[in-house]
């Protein structure tokens, strides 16, 4: 039984899509007022590189 590996393999596995085109998003620093809440809880925010789209937030 053989599998296709190349079938399973993501192209950057940390890459995050944009949940609104589906494009991929940029990491960007945090915010001060974010670097607060990540004290709680852990987010990372991101934005959308479609220029059209302009999606950014914390996922
Ligand atoms: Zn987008």
């Amino acid at each position: 039984m053989s599998m296709p590996s190349i079938a399973n393999l993501e192209p950057g596995r940390d890459a995050k899509r944009c949940p609104v085109c589906h494009s991929s998003m940029n990491r960007i620093p945090r915010r001060l007022v974010d670097f607060a809440l990540c004290l709680f809880k852990p987010i990372q925010r991101y934005r959308c590189r479609s220029i059209t789209c302009g999606w950014e937030g914390n996922l």
